[in-house]
């Protein structure tokens, strides 16, 4: 019989924040500090520890679940390591013992993008969808499958990581060292890299003149404003991005056969600029003739999302 409460713990590279948060989902009370990445793994977790004694205080134990984790990177769930995190510039750290040393409580690890594909399976859009990816678009790309209604792991916790999926075979180098990754693609600072590239090249634009001249200024959301006013070179920006990311996501779906793609994250908030040539690319590339089409949906991702999703893993 699950218990009332469960303590959600969203562990980022800039912020970590701890909820206490009930079985529909609800956010009781919450904290957050900052991460200060530089103190190293053994002050963090100090953090982490006084967070969640804080938010202890306010319930009793026999009414929690246990502590359920999100984090960023190669993630170990079994274990209950962090192999390797880019944002926390950690490598091989035992959290979830770290934890319970000084904790009396069940503790569960997630990679968060697993996390974030749970909080959509619970009470996202795919509630109710026994098969399906999540795919989290910002700066990274971070995907995480559900698989008959539990989230796949795999061998060693990497499963879903459809951002290091070979795109081209002689494409750009991606940070983690191979070359022609989507990331490197339909990565935020990518899709923007793209379009300067092209209007340096003479390719007319109204984001020349938008920026005149400082292209850092230039954003996905000043893409996606501009494509919206029918400006043809961000159209196409959109148009390739939804294309590329549907290449990957159609083998994807042939490989596992899903009912539902979950698109969320920053830039997914392009909407139809970029849902438009994904829909049309999934719909020339999935495979078989059978009755059913992988349905695509936008997953808005609220701003808690990471600490509700944490916590919904003992669901
Ligand atoms: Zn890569």
């Amino acid at each position: 019989m699950k218990k009332k409460y469960t303590i959600g713990v969203d562990l980022g590279g800039t912020n970590i924040k701890v909820a206490l948060v009930d079985n529909q989902g609800n956010i009781i009370n919450k904290i957050k500090a900052p991460t200060r990445v530089v103190d190293g793994p053994d002050k963090i977790i100090d953090r982490v520890i006084i967070l969640i004694t804080e938010l202890m205080k306010s319930v009793s134990p026999d009414k929690l679940n246990g502590i359920g984790i999100g984090a960023a990177g190669e993630v170990d769930h079994q274990e209950g390591k962090i192999w390797f995190s880019p944002n926390l510039f950690w490598k091989n750290v035992p959290l979830v013992a770290k934890i319970k040393k000084k904790i009396n409580l069940p503790v569960i690890l997630e990679n968060d993008a697993n996390a974030a594909a749970w909080y959509m399976h619970q009470l996202g859009p795919a509630k109710g969808v026994d098969n399906l990816i999540c795919v989290t678009l910002g700066t990274g790309v971070g995907g995480g499958i559900i698989i008959n209604n539990k989230i796949y792991h795999g061998w060693k916790g990497k499963a879903g990581e459809i951002g290091h999926m070979t795109l081209f075979s002689k494409g750009l180098k991606c940070n983690c060292g191979n070359y022609g990754c989507l990331e490197r693609y339909v990565g935020a600072s990518y899709i923007v890299e793209r379009a300067v590239k092209k209007i340096k090249k003479g390719e007319k634009s109204i984001i020349k003149d938008k920026v005149s001249g400082d292209w850092s200024k230039v954003t996905p959301r000043l893409l996606e404003k501009a494509a919206r006013q029918g400006d043809k070179l961000s159209k196409e920006i959109w148009a390739e991005t939804g294309e590329y990311l549907g290449i990957i996501l159609a083998s994807v779906s042939t490989l596992l056969d899903l009912e539902m793609i979950v698109i969320c994250g920053g830039i997914s908030k392009a909407g139809e600029v970029l849902f438009d040539s994904l829909k049309d690319t999934l719909k020339k590339r999935v495979f078989g003739k059978s009755p059913g089409m992988v349905r695509l949906v936008h997953g808005k991702l609220k701003e808690d999302a990471g600490v509700i999703g944490a916590s919904l893993l003992y669901y």
